[in-house]
C-alpha cells in the first residue's frame, strides 16, 4: 500500500467524458489499496475565461472619464479560483458513481495556507490533520488545485499553472510515496515535438535540468513546483492522462541527478517567445549606471533577464542591451523614458520580435565544447545571436523570432538529442 498524489491538468478534465476517464485512472490506483489524493486544475480554457471577465470589468471607467482605481487582486483570486472548485466536485461525483468514497476539498477547507501576495501567493503551510486521517479511512481526497487561503481568511491563488505546485506541496505535506502529474503529453521531451519531429521522450531528467527547462519556456510544469520537489527531494512523474487504466505509461521521472541513468552533456533545447529586447544607446561608461537601470526596472516591477554591455573605450560610452518579458515591455519603456535624465542615455530601442533559445544539461558542468557546438550550429544556418546568457548548466541566446524553429532543430541535431545516449556505468 502506498500513498499517492495524482494531479490532472486542464485538458485532462476538459469535459465530463475526460473527467469520467480520470475517475477510471484514479479508481485503478485506489483499487490496489492505495491512499489517493487527487489535485485538479480547472477545465481547460476556464481560467482564461474568468481572467478575461475580471479584465473587462477592471477596465471600466466611471462617467467622469477617469479610473478611480484600487486593488482588485483579492476579488480576482476569489473569481479565478472557482474553476477548480467545479472540477474537484465533479470528479468526486464521478468517483462516487464508480462506488468509491470520495470528497472534494477546497483550499480553505484543508487548509492550504499562503502568504498575502494575491494572484501569485506562495504556500506557507499545509495542514494535514484533517485530510490525512480522511485518506487513511479510505476516502479519496479530490483537492482543488491553484488555490489557498491567507491569514485574513481570503482566497488566494498560486499564479498561472499553480496546481502543479499544489500537487507537489500536498505530496510533501502528506509524505506521499509518489507524485504523478498527468497532462496531455506523455512526458518531458528533448525539445518541443511540434518543432523537431524526432524529439525523444526522456525516461528521467534531473531536478535542476527540469527547473531550467521550465523557467526557460518548457510549459509542462510550473517552475515553482519543480523547485519545491527539488528542495524536498520528491521525485515527480510526468505522464499522459490519455492512456487507459492499466496501460504501460512510463512518462518521465523528474528526480535527483544521481538517479538519472543516461550519460549525456545536453538534455534538452527550450525556447521562449515571451521575450522583448531593450537597448540603451550611449550610456555613460561609469560605475553605477547599470545599477540605475536595474533600479528603474525593479521600481516598475519588471524583471530583467539577459544583460549585455558593449563599451567603446574611445568615447567612454556604452550600449546596454537587456531582455524583459513581452508583457512588461510597455511598462519598462515608460519607466526608462521617465528616468532618462537621471540614468543619462542618448536613445532607446526595443524589439519584441525575438526568441530566447537555450540548451540545458547538467553534463555541461564537466564537459567543455558545448558553447562551440552551439554557436557553430547557429552560424551554419546563418542565425545571428543578439544576446547570450549562461549558467553552470545552460546557455541561452536571443535571436530573431523568425529563426526560432530553424534554431531549435539545428541545436537538437547538433547535440544528437534524437539518439538515446549511453547509460551511465554506475546506473542505479
Ligand atoms: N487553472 C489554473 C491556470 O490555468 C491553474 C492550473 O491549471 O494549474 O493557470
Ligand atoms: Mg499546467
Amino acid at each position: 500500500m502506498a500513498r499517492i498524489v495524482m494531479k490532472f491538468g486542464g485538458t485532462s478534465v476538459a469535459n465530463l467524458e475526460r473527467i469520467r476517464h480520470v475517475a477510471s485512472l484514479v479508481a485503478e490506483e485506489a483499487k490496489g489499496g492505495n491512499e489517493v489524493a487527487v489535485v485538479v486544475s480547472a477545465m481547460s480554457g476556464e481560467t482564461n475565461r474568468l481572467v478575461a471577465l475580471v479584465d473587462e470589468l477592471d477596465a471600466d471607467t466611471p462617467e467622469q472619464g477617469h479610473r478611480l482605481g484600487g486593488a482588485i487582486e483579492d476579488e480576482y483570486d476569489s473569481i479565478v479560483a472557482s474553476g477548480e472548485q467545479v472540477t474537484s466536485g465533479l470528479l468526486a461525483i464521478a468517483l462516487r458513481r464508480r462506488g468509491l468514497k470520495a470528497r472534494s476539498w477546497l483550499g480553505w477547507q484543508i487548509p492550504l495556507k499562503t502568504d498575502m501576495a494575491h494572484s501569485k501567493a506562495r504556500i506557507a503551510e499545509i495542514e494535514s490533520s484533517a485530510i490525512g486521517p480522511s485518506l487513511s479511512e479510505g476516502n479519496i481526497a479530490v483537492v482543488a488545485g491553484f488555490q489557498g487561503v491567507n491569514d485574513t481568511g481570503r482566497i488566494s491563488t498560486l499564479g498561472r499553472g499553480g496546481s502543479d505546485t499544489s500537487a507537489v506541496a500536498l505530496a510533501v505535506a502528506l509524505k506521499a510515496d509518489r507524485c504523478d502529474i498527468y497532462t496531455d503529453v506523455d512526458g518531458i521531451y528533448t525539445t518541443d515535438p511540434r518543432i523537431a519531429k524526432d524529439a525523444r521522450r526522456l525516461n528521467r531528467i534531473a531536478f535542476e535540468e527540469m527547473l531550467e527547462l521550465a523557467s526557460l519556456g518548457a510549459k509542462v510544469l510550473q517552475t515553482r513546483s519543480v523547485e519545491l520537489a527539488m528542495n524536498n527531494n520528491l521525485p515527480i512523474r510526468v505522464l499522459t492522462s490519455m492512456s487507459e487504466a492499466g496501460d504501460h505509461n512510463p512518462g518521465t521521472l523528474v528526480c535527483h541527478e544521481d538517479e538519472t541513468m543516461e550519460e549525456r552533456v545536453v538534455s534538452g533545447v527550450a525556447y521562449s517567445r515571451d521575450e522583448a529586447q531593450i537597448t540603451l544607446l550611449r550610456l555613460k561608461d561609469k560605475p553605477g549606471m547599470v545599477a540605475k537601470v536595474c533600479k528603474a526596472m525593479a521600481d516598475a516591477n519588471v524583471s530583467v533577464d539577459m544583460i549585455v554591455q558593449g563599451i567603446s573605450r574611445s568615447d567612454n560610452a556604452a550600449n546596454l542591451t537587456f531582455t524583459v518579458g513581452k508583457r512588461d515591455l510597455d511598462n519598462a519603456l515608460a519607466a526608462l523614458e521617465k528616468a532618462q535624465g537621471e540614468i543619462g542615455f542618448e536613445a532607446l530601442k526595443s524589439d519584441s520580435d525575438v526568441t530566447k533559445v537555450s540548451v540545458v544539461g547538467i553534463g555541461m558542468r564537466s564537459h567543455t565544447g558545448v558553447a562551440q557546438t552551439m554557436f557553430e550550429a547557429l552560424a551554419d544556418k546563418g542565425i545571428n545571436v543578439e544576446v547570450i546568457a549562461t549558467s553552470e548548466i545552460k546557455i541561452s541566446v536571443l535571436i530573431d523570432a523568425e529563426y526560432t524553429e530553424l534554431a531549435v532543430r539545428a541545436l537538437h541535431n547538433a547535440f544528437e538529442l534524437h539518439e538515446a545516449p549511453p547509460l551511465k556505468v554506475s546506473a542505479p
